[in-house]
């Protein structure tokens, strides 16, 4: 046995942000390994993807530098009325870098990305990870660690990781059936450019260093945030699904009369932005996904497995921007388990990650499913807002000031 013998032959399926954060993360730990993604990235599309420090945290971890994905850092969450965007209310995040280590980024999801994909490919600690595109991945079997893509290419590794997100071909090869169902909402997602924005003389809301909130007590919110050095605002626009959006999928193509459509009576500084320099404008179906009854497998005698990461394993409603953060969590605690402090098997450590994991992110999955209809159920206002039982609360210590790896230390010992 070499000293060496605890690093993996490590495939990640999936070059999302999930699939990247844990490439990185086993890089980080001293394994070899690969990524292969379906596509080739240049359909990528986006809008902000706001990142509170219990994602900060783990990107500082892998050495990643936030600031040339070039984001906004937030200071306040806003509330406005839907009719008039008369300001309601201010969350000031305050002394949060202070508080919880990091700030609360607001990324274009391009930029991170990106960024992520740099990190996990170009220089560094470890050995560069392998980037195949056009490869998806058609059969897993944790067994033997095998995998055959549609191109035909076969490999098999020690750990697999599926991070194929919510259409994840994995979960049903290792035997979980996905339960899902129609949520009764669907979001709209319009960008501005802040140039346009101006010389239009139109309401500029990049300089606010905030996520703007319209709405927020029923199916319909607007959710509006500065990103990319304030050069793009970002709209992600949240109405009551039509049976005609049933037949749609994600990333569908929509016009901005269809946004205007759906959002009877709305402020009308907001509705001339859309209508007069919106652009990028797609529209999702959004699913309820329910939680699954395990995230890992190993073969019998405990030297290979898969474990499930991100939407993969725990698909969200977006409503407290929680889903990718949750995905750079689990990729945390893969590459902290997976490191030479444990002296465990695959098996176990699969264990462990599971027993970490679950519980933490089932909870933020209830709770974004709740903040739907109820804006008072996001983190920030979560941790005052009297009309939500206390169990329920999902206040903003517990989310972004979670110490995963003295939780990971504590399971470790049960073990
Ligand atoms: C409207 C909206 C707003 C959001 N805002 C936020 C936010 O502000 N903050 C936040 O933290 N989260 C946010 N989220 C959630 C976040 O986008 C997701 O949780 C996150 O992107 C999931 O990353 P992933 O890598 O797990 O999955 P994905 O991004 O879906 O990546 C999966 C990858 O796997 C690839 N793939 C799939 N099948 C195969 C296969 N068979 N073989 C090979 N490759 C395959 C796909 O092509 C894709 O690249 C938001 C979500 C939505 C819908």
């Amino acid at each position: 046995m070499t000293t060496d013998s605890w690093k993996l032959d490590v495939i990640v399926l999936g070059g999302g942000l999930g699939g990247l954060s844990s490439a990185l993360a086993m890089r980080r730990a001293g394994h070899k390994v690969r990524i292969y993604e379906r596509y080739d990235f240049n359909g990528e599309v986006g809008a902000s993807l706001s990142c509170a420090s219990n994602g900060g945290y783990w990107l500082n971890e892998w050495g990643v530098d936030p600031y040339k994905a070039k984001p906004v850092i937030l200071k306040n969450l806003i509330r406005r009325d839907w009719k008039t965007g008369k300001v309601n209310g201010i969350y000031p995040l305050g002394d949060y870098k202070e508080k919880f280590g990091f700030p609360y980024f607001n990324f274009h999801r391009i930029d991170i990305h990106r960024l992520l994909k740099e990190y996990c490919t170009g220089e560094g600690e470890g050995k560069p990870c392998e980037l195949f595109l056009n490869h998806k991945a058609i059969k897993v079997d944790y067994e033997s660690g095998y995998v055959e893509f549609e191109n035909s290419v076969k490999t098999t590794a020690d750990l697999i990781i599926a991070a194929d997100g919510i259409r994840t071909l994995t979960k049903p090869q290792i035997g979980i059936e996905p339960k899902f169902r129609n949520s009764d909402s669907s979001c709209i997602r319009i960008l501005f450019d802040t140039k346009k924005v101006r010389e239009l003389g139109l309401k500029d809301f990049s300089n606010n260093e905030a996520i703007e909130y319209w709405g927020g007590e029923t199916k319909y919110k607007i959710v509006l945030s500065p990103c990319a050095n304030n050069e793009v605002i970002s709209c992600y626009c949240f109405y009551k699904a039509h049976e005609t959006d049933v037949k749609n999928d994600w990333n569908n193509d929509a016009s901005v009369e269809q946004l205007i459509e759906n959002c009877p009576d709305l402020d009308p500084e907001l509705v001339e932005l859309f209508s007069k320099c919106g652009y990028d404008i797609k529209q999702w179906r959004l699913y309820v996904h329910e939680p699954l009854p395990y995230f890992v497998k190993a073969n019998e005698n405990g030297t290979k497995g898969v474990a499930l990461l991100g939407d993969a394993a725990h698909a969200m409603m977006p409503d407290q921007s929680q889903g990718a953060v949750a995905a750079f969590e689990d990729a945390g605690a893969l590459g902290y388990i997976f490191s030479s402090k444990f002296d465990l098997t695959v098996e176990q450590k699969l264990k462990l990650y599971e027993l970490e994991r679950k519980p933490r992110v089932t909870k933020i999955q209830a709770a974004s499913l709740r903040a739907r209809e109820n804006l008072n159920e996001r983190i920030g206002w979560s941790s005052s807002a009297s009309d939500i039982k206390p169990e329920d609360k999902l206040t903003i210590d517990e989310v972004c000031g979670y110490d995963m790896k003295s939780h990971i230390d504590e399971l470790a010992k049960g073990l």
